[in-house]
């Protein structure tokens, strides 16, 4: 078996580079470990139900948005259900002693916050001119002719927070404005502006859920690779690289067999590029540099059945923190647990009044796992069920203040842990946004897409940033590696 591009891996950035080769007459052949495709956008059901795992809500897909282009270009546009979120408040940012909403819109969002912050005017004026800015001088979010290089974006070398503070004098506007952070995982002390303008700008442009789940999207765009005449092993978990003189020849799977190619892409994390390959030029390169950078903080998620019709379904996400800081992580404290938490009901095309079933994810840390680490899933043990069974219950307890008689509602609970997340998905302890990307070191926590190896190159959350958005674009700059980034951009421009 020999195939033009060999891609190690069906998250979402192995799926959108499966597609932007196919479309360029490609042989495409993606590996995929597990038995589902779409890594952290798989779906799982229970009960009925349909749970999201990693996209709860998307971005930017209003006419003329920036992911509604690439989604063009994708064939996701109009194939895809998309329920819009609430305009006047499709994020709800709770405290114990105030509720405040992010409106969709630039006008919109400063005017329903001046509501809360009526002498902020000038402050907001000047936040969402430089969260714009830092977008439109990106030329993957603009579809620009203009190169873009990552390493001219100052807003990579400061820090969100210190940006916040110095535009914003009121401290709980300070934090409503960055309290969606869970969405980066964000670190008061190294979470970029760069990161924070790049997300919360294409939040505020327009927000979504995508009704009955995001699996839909992962069989659009497997259908259009095998279409194209591509091929998608799943249960092929890639092993080894194997090189003759620097350059990848084949990757072996677990099962023994060799799929040989021309060009690799791994959508893994890159630590396991390190693992699967003898190759000194890469590992001396990589090595020490992977090891020594951190990763996102993981999540615990509680995936709720409601009783039939018992609790009702509304059409925002809610943000609660148990203190007056949003910036948990840097903060992280076992014994608060949990110190913040988001709700969000599952649209489904079944009903618009009542939820049958929610996600609520809080961050974990996977220290608190350390007796289990060793295990696999399935058979962790009585003591690791127990584990998240007592903390189900916390987290429940704790949303009771906020939804009194929520407990009552649910008719069962699953819940994951970042161990799920490192098993299934294979990120580095479980990690929920793979690499880190940290202000004060911006150079060293950029991973580029080209490798010391000519052919083999890296995608997904890693490289470019995660999320929807984050990892279409790095889809893009890694195919630029392979065919005309002006090219394929025009494509996308004009699709
Ligand atoms: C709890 C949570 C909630 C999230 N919510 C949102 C959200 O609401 N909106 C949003 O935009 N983003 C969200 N995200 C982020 C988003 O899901 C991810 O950034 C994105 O899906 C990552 O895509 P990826 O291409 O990097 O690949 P991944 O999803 O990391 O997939 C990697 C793939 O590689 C496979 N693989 C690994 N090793 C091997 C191997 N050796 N051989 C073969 N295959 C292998 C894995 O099985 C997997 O399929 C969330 C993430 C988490 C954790």
């Amino acid at each position: 078996m020999k195939f033009d591009a060999v891609i190690i891996g069906s998250g979402l950035g192995g799926l959108l580079c499966g597609n932007i080769l196919s479309k360029e007459g490609f042989s495409v052949c993606i590996l995929e470990k597990n038995n589902k495709l779409g890594g952290s956008l798989q779906t799982f059901g229970r009960k009925g139900c349909i749970f999201n795992t990693g996209l709860n809500y998307t971005e930017s897909l209003d006419e003329g948005q920036v992911l509604n282009q690439y989604f063009r270009y994708f064939g996701l546009h109009h194939k895809l259900p998309l329920k819009r979120l609430d305009t006047d408040g499709f994020d709800v940012i709770d405290f114990y002693n105030g509720r405040y909403k992010l409106a969709n819109g630039h006008d919109h969002y400063r005017d329903t916050m001046l509501q809360y912050f009526p002498g902020e005017k000038n402050g907001l004026t000047q936040y969402l001119k430089k969260i714009q800015d830092i977008c439109s001088s990106n030329s993957f979010y603009t579809l620009s002719h203009r190169p873009f290089n990552i390493f001219e974006n100052s807003s990579m070398g400061l820090g969100a927070v210190d940006f916040i503070q110095s535009v914003i004098s009121d401290y709980r506007l300070q934090n409503v404005i960055a309290g969606n952070n869970l969405l980066y995982a964000g670190h008061e002390k190294k979470t970029s502006l760069f990161v924070h303008a790049l997300i919360s700008n294409s939040f505020i442009q327009s927000a979504w859920r995508i009704p009955d789940g995001s699996q839909q999207l992962v069989n659009i765009l497997a259908d259009n690779i095998t279409a194209s005449g591509g091929t998608i092993y799943k249960n092929a978990k890639a092993v080894r690289l194997i090189s003759e003189k620097d350059y990848v020849e084949s990757v072996e799977l677990l099962n023994g067999e060799r799929v040989e190619g021309k060009y690799f892409i791994s959508n893994t994390h890159p630590e396991q590029i390190l693992s699967m390959t003898d190759s000194q030029k890469i590992k001396s390169y990589f090595s020490h540099r992977i090891k020594s950078l951190e990763d996102t903080i993981g999540m615990f998620t509680l995936y709720l059945v409601f009783k039939k019709n018992s609790f009702p379904y509304f059409n925002y996400n809610f943000y609660h923190y148990n203190q007056d800081n949003v910036w948990i992580v840097g903060d992280y404290n076992p014994a608060k647990w949990p110190q913040n938490y988001v709700f969000m009901p599952t649209a489904t095309s079944k009903s618009d009044v009542y939820a049958e079933s929610a996600s609520v994810i809080t961050y974990m840390h996977y220290r608190e796992l350390d007796s289990w680490k060793d295990t696999v899933t399935g058979k962790r043990g009585e003591a690791y069920i127990r584990f998240k069974n007592e903390k189900a219950r916390t987290l429940l307890e704790s949303m009771e203040k906020q939804f009194p008689g929520i407990s009552s509602c649910v008719d069962s609970w699953y819940t994951s842990t970042p161990l799920t997340w490192r098993d299934y998905i294979g990120t580095r302890a479980g990690s929920a946004f793979g690499i880190l990307k940290d202000y004060n070191k911006p150079f060293e926590s950029i991973i580029l897409p080209r490798t010391k190896i000519p052919n083999l190159f890296l995608t997904g959350q890693n490289t470019n940033l995660h999320g929807i958005l984050g990892v279409t674009i790095s889809s893009v700059v890694t195919c630029g590696e392979i065919i005309d980034i002006q090219h394929l951009l025009k494509k996308i421009r004009n699709a």
